[in-house]
């Protein structure tokens, strides 16, 4: 009898993604400690020094020296790991002070952990499912792949709308009637584009046609508003979210994630979310580490403030030097090097010549033809550091044809951007 060789059948798999130039390599890091950006890259030859450009540790508080210590009072204190689930040994003091930690940074009845932001929003979204029989969730377009993943376990029917198109929410709204149970689903910081909802326009909507709301703060907790409570409570509507999720793994420089929302609905969360029920909680001195870290964030904007400037600077440099970035509102900064195989060709280049570690993104995390780098400049990525990484994408000849952005003729990639945003394709790259 013939069996199928499985072997064979991976490799095929992976021979695909090589050949569209789409098959995930990882550098091997090492972040000493209060050194970051740098960092060191561990290849077969040997350990080199580089500048990393792409992480989400956006404000650098994973080597924050307050997040260190209560970490390692916390690990002398023996709260290593958590033990189990929630409900068999797996809660922790910690974790119940990091949850009303949570909530009152949100202004929230209550919060619950997660042990990451994607298990947050894959279970959150498929509780509600359960929890509101009938339910119809409006996503945007452009929503997570943990959002979609959650939204389509949850049984509910989904009506996905034209990305930030408050018009085509409307009309998605209007449609189904009044008495069915609504949810619109959407994200503050979509980490792609670096492009910004219209929160306040949404939650108006929201409220005309009686829709719960669900907001994914993910690239904004920590890095938003006076207390880094994210955009939706700089906008002052934080009040009128239902349920805001969040992550500790990005600018609160740890792992895990949450959701913050009113007692009764966090309680139905807890009560039926199976990826919060059957899993082992977040170990404790992440949750210890993560205290420390939000604490630090609602009293200090000298993270925040610094990032800002540099974030600036590094837009005003690739305007200067006509390099395609996706503008926008928001911290993240994305250069266009489109062609799944170029941009990976581009990233090994500035690892190997110039010590630029920028991982490349390409399908399915974006759409093919608009693979990119995606530069988050931090409180320590200094003017030098940044004028050395623009030079080094002018020698990579990244350059627009036509000088400075921004400019006209949008493309059709130019229209699956933010609506604020001006996106040059007319690069050499393209
Ligand atoms: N939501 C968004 C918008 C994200 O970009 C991500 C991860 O990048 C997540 C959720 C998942 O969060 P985490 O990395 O904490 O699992």
């Amino acid at each position: 009898m013939q069996t199928p060789d499985y072997n064979a059948l991976f490799t095929a798999r992976l021979d695909i993604l090589r050949a569209e130039g789409r098959y995930r390599k990882f550098a091997t890091l090492e972040r000493p400690a209060g050194k970051f950006p740098h960092a060191r890259w561990h290849t077969p030859d040997g350990v080199r020094d580089v500048v990393i450009w792409c992480s989400n540790d956006y404000l650098g508080m994973g080597h924050n020296a307050a997040v260190r210590d209560a970490m390692h009072d916390a690990i002398d204190a023996g709260s290593t790991g958590a033990g189990g689930t929630r409900n068999i040994a797996g809660t922790h003091f910690l974790h119940v002070e990091l949850e009303r930690t949570l909530a009152e940074l949100h202004g929230k009845d209550a919060a619950l952990l997660f042990t990451s932001g994607y298990s947050a929003n894959q279970t959150s979204l498929a509780a509600l499912g359960a929890i509101l029989p009938g339910a119809v969730i409006l996503s945007d377009a452009s929503n997570h792949n943990s959002m979609i993943e959650g939204i389509r376990r949850s049984g509910a029917e989904k009506l996905v709308f034209k990305h930030n198109d408050l018009a085509d929410l409307r009309e998605k709204l209007a449609s189904v009637p009044s008495a069915q149970p609504k949810v619109i689903a959407f994200e503050s910081v979509y980490s792609m584009s670096g492009s910004m909802a219209p929160i306040v326009e949404i939650v108006a909507l929201a409220k005309e046609f009686g829709a719960l709301t669900y907001i994914d703060e993910v690239h904004a907790v920590g890095m938003y508003g006076d207390t880094g409570a994210g955009v939706a409570h700089a906008l002052g509507v934080a009040d009128q979210i239902d349920i805001i999720q969040g992550t500790l793994g990005k600018a609160f420089g740890l792992g895990g994630g949450y959701i913050t929302g009113t007692a009764a609905l966090v309680d139905c969360v807890r009560s039926y979310g199976n990826g919060f029920i059957f899993s082992t909680s977040l170990p404790p001195v992440i949750a210890a580490g993560a205290i420390a870290s939000i604490r630090h964030l609602a009293s200090s904007n000298v993270e925040r403030t610094l990032q800002r400037k540099h974030v600036k600077y590094l837009r005003e440099q690739l305007t200067i030097a006509a390099i395609p970035f996706v503008d926008s509102e928001s911290h993240i900064v994305p250069v266009l090097v489109p062609g799944a195989a170029h941009v990976r060709q581009v990233s090994d280049r500035l690892l190997e010549d110039h010590g630029i570690y920028v991982q490349p993104i390409n399908y399915p995390t974006v759409p093919r033809g608009e693979e990119r780098l995606r530069f988050t400049p931090g409180p320590k990525h200094t003017p030098d550091l940044i004028d050395a990484l623009v030079k080094a994408l002018v020698i990579l000849d990244l350059r627009c044809e036509r000088g400075a952005l921004p400019l006209p003729e949008p493309t059709p990639a130019a229209v699956r951007c933010p609506v604020s945003a001006e996106v040059s394709t007319n690069s050499k790259t393209a």
